[in-house]
């Protein structure tokens, strides 16, 4: 088992006035450092777009301006298409119940709610985990996929810097390199996560 994420997204305090919520995405994609705010799945891999996600949705909002950057996340289409307009309490300001609702992807206690296992794949380990886990549709094999490799993408990066020297360890690299793109081929493949 490992951490959920490693870093906690951070949106910056000052930002333009724009016209529509979608022309913060590059903003948006700085501050949650290229990640799905709510999966943590990085970017790099591009089978899926990731999108501007309303955290409170737009439905639910009376006194929160659709186009306020704190109520912005940067979103895997997975997530975001999983999400919808699902917000229980149906208050824009109480995100959540303790058992149903979701928590702002830019606090601490969010990570608090999930870890990885080791297969990549996302676990709950509280109620309202629980919750989230089944509105955001964390099931989605897409997500273990992605960890897996980045990964493994780590691991190759860090073996291309060091001399190999023996016939072991470039089979060792050999197979890294086909799981990775056996991998891939998962996630482009048919039929899509998504
Ligand atoms: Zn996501």
């Amino acid at each position: 088992m490992s951490d959920f994420r490693k870093i906690t997204p951070a949106r910056r305090e000052s930002v333009p006035v724009y016209k529509t919520h979608n022309e913060y995405k590059p903003l948006l994609r700085e501050d949650f450092h290229q990640r799905c705010g709510y999966c943590g799945d990085h970017e790099f891999f591009r089978d899926t777009y990731y999108e501007v996600d309303h955290f409170v949705p737009k439905k639910s909002l009376v006194n929160i301006s659709p186009t306020e950057y704190s109520n912005l996340v940067y979103s895997c289409r997975s997530c975001n298409n999983s999400k919808r307009a699902k917000w229980p309490t149906g208050d824009e300001n109480i995100h959540n119940d303790g058992k149903q609702g979701f928590i702002d992807p830019c606090d601490d206690a969010y990570a608090a709610q999930f870890e990885r296992l080791a297969d990549g794949s996302i676990h709950s380990i509280t109620d309202l985990g629980d919750w989230m886990w089944s509105a955001l549709n964390f099931g989605n094999p897409a997500h273990r996929v992605r960890w897996k490799l980045e990964e493994i993408k780590i691991m190759l990066k860090e073996l291309d810097e060091v001399n190999i020297d023996s016939l072991e360890e470039l089979r060792a690299k050999e197979k890294l390199n086909r799981l990775y793109h056996n991998l891939e081929e998962q996630l482009r493949g048919k039929p899509k996560f998504d």
